[in-house]
């Protein structure tokens, strides 16, 4: 059964930032975390989700692009000062690197729930 999963998760066209963190299906490994999982997933306040999912303005709050994960961690000018806590050489880590280490892991769950605060208050 684990086969059959494994081949299925490898060859799936769905869920592949998913699949760059966790590329081997495993029944140990449980991720409950709620705001690493918006990273992890690619899902929740980010704008790009919402309009994908609900049609809702997908422009980040810099107005310079659409708010993606990729932009949220790497890019907006608005989490600048959060993100001078992480490597100064930050473009040389992937996601999954980010959060295979505990300090830089705390950092992005810190960034991801400001963010998703934020979400909120604009309800
Ligand atoms: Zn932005």
């Amino acid at each position: 059964m684990l086969k059959i999963w494994q081949t299925k998760w490898t060859a799936s066209n769905v869920a592949r930032p998913v699949y760059e963190v966790y590329p081997s299906v495993n029944t140990n490994r449980i991720s409950s975390d709620f705001f690493l999982n918006q990273i992890i997933t690619t899902h929740g306040a980010f704008n790009a989700y919402q309009n994908r999912f609900f049609g809702k303005p997908i422009l980040c709050v810099c107005e310079n692009t659409a708010e993606t994960v990729h932009h949220f961690i790497f890019e907006c000018i608005k989490w600048s000062e959060e993100r001078g806590k992480l490597p100064t050489n930050l473009t040389d880590f992937s996601v999954k690197q980010l959060l295979g280490n505990n300090k830089h892991r705390s950092i992005l769950r810190d960034m991801m729930k400001k963010r998703f605060l934020l979400s909120i208050d604009q309800l």
